[in-house]
């Protein structure tokens, strides 16, 4: 049936994409990697005609124009652009709120093609449909190859490690406490259910990235409270499992979870995506340490198995995929010096790049790149002890600390974030982490206006990003 609701799916897309075609972007990335400022900061370039020089349809001059146009699908949550650029241009300017659940928004876009014909026929339009999603809701594709049982001895064994026993602790006191072959009643599985998101939020805060599914758990969308996700992992009871048992029906709200959240997310949205863009907050990773670099990267493996084409991963097979391109970016590189923006863009090359090992993107081309979304910075240098240092300057956001120094959230200051290493692999070779003056700013205080009297937000390689994306689409 998944086979069949694609196909029509996909039938009635083309019959529509006969007037004008549509170009499906996934945007993702774990919580906080920046994929609502990523949005926000494409929409908004693209609809004022931004300062894009490497976006080849603008810099050839053939763009013509962009407006926002309604969703086709209206069961599903716009994403709320207005209010995220009306939070950008405040003031004060602040951050807006992070992706929690699936959003879209639809752009058309008016150009003149540079193909020879294309004088005949006139300006050409193309819709740009952006699909936001957590990268954590990728992390449950496992799940569906798995059972209860399964899930729930690996899940039980990772909550024993010895590395987790301080946020596991109140999980597993519950489950000692618990006798699962006992009859069912929703109070307990509410508890247990309760103890083990606590579980994987405190594994989260304390930087684990990799213990996370399922994925609703930290992210639950509008799921949150729901049946379906009221339940945890449980030993197998000693006696035969029957109908009635707390057991039982944890099981059965794992199936549940599995046939009526997991599996419509990637038959209904991931599956008919076109290109997809993968945002990772690497310098995060990076300035917090080796371990916290492992676990990136393990996270990062288990995202990069739902790309992998249908033969390579059964799980995917029901699933009819087509994302030809994947765009692998390391988000707010206005962290560090642009001198070290290719590095970055190395770094995280590297990852992925032994993250996939296995992963063959048989027909998919993928590239990885350094960018910001809004570039929050400035550079500039200072003198120190006879020598030029780069510096950045911006505006610490209000409680972030440096060297004993609080800050209130209003001062600029400059800073010499250090430099990222050369080569990537000397950073995998000899374990060190980077050591960075790494401080979050606020969004950029002052912002221009172009001709029209529109902001223009300031970015990194941003007009890349959007020409390795859909650039080839407005040839
Ligand atoms: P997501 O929607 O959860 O993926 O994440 P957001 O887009 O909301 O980003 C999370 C936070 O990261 C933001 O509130 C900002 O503080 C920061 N951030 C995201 N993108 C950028 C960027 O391009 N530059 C800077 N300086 N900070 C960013």
């Amino acid at each position: 049936t998944d086979e069949l609701g694609i196909a029509l799916s996909n039938l009635a897309d083309s019959a529509t994409g006969i007037l004008t075609p549509t170009l499906r972007l996934g945007v993702t990335g774990l919580s906080r990697a920046g994929k609502t400022i990523f949005i926000t900061a494409l929409v908004h370039n693209l609809l004022t005609q931004g300062r894009l020089p490497g976006f080849a349809p603008l810099a050839d001059g053939r763009f013509i124009g962009a407006k926002l146009a309604e969703y086709p699908d209206a069961t599903i949550p716009r994403f709320a652009y207005e209010q995220h650029l009306a939070a950008l241009t405040a003031n004060p300017p602040v951050w807006p709120e992070s992706t929690r659940r699936i959003s879209q928004l639809r752009i058309v876009l008016k150009f003149q093609s540079a193909k020879w014909w294309a004088g005949l026929t006139g300006p050409a339009t193309l819709n740009l449909d952006i699909v936001d999603y957590p990268g954590e809701w990728l992390l449950d594709l496992p799940l569906l190859g798995l059972s209860f049982a399964e899930w729930s001895a690996e899940a039980l064994a990772r909550a024993r490690q010895p590395g987790h026993a301080k946020e596991a602790a109140e999980f597993l006191k519950a489950l000692d406490s618990m006798d699962v072959s006992k009859d069912a009643s929703d109070s307990e599985a509410e508890r247990m259910a309760s103890t083990f998101t606590t579980y994987l939020r405190r594994s989260r805060e304390h930087g684990a990235l990799s213990t996370l599914p399922p994925g609703r758990f930290l992210l639950p969308g509008d799921l949150e409270g729901s049946p379906a996700l009221t339940f945890a992992p449980l030993p197998r009871p000693g006696v035969p499992v029957r109908h009635g048992m707390l057991y039982a029906m944890l099981e059965g709200r794992f199936e549940a979870y599995k046939t009526q959240v997991v599996r419509p997310f990637f038959r209904d949205h991931f599956a008919r995506l076109d290109r997809q863009v993968v945002l990772v907050d690497t310098l995060r990773a990076l300035n917090a340490g080796s371990e916290a670099v492992n676990d990136l990267e393990t996270a990062l493996t288990a995202v990069l198995a739902c790309f992998r084409q249908g033969e390579a991963n059964p799980l995917l097979r029901p699933f009819v995929r087509n994302i030809d391109r994947i765009l692998f970016a390391a988000t707010k590189a206005d962290h560090v010096h642009h001198t070290s923006h290719d590095r970055l863009g190395a770094i995280l090359n590297r990852l992925v790049a032994s993250a996939s090992k296995r992963a063959r993107f048989a027909g998919t081309t993928t590239r990885s790149i350094a960018m910001a979304g809004i570039r929050a910075t400035s550079e500039g240098t200072i003198r120190e002890n006879g020598e030029t240092l780069p510096t950045l300057i911006g505006t610490p956001l209000k409680g972030e600390v440096l060297d004993g120094t609080s800050y209130d959230g209003k001062t600029e200051i400059a800073l010499f974030p250090g430099d990222l290493p050369e080569r990537p692999d000397s950073l995998f070779e000899d374990g060190q982490p980077v050591s960075l003056n790494f401080l979050r700013f606020t969004p950029p205080q002052k912002l221009d206006r172009n001709a029209a009297g529109d902001v223009v937000l300031p970015h990194i390689r941003l007009d890349r990003a959007l020409d390795y994306l859909i650039g080839d689409w407005m040839a």
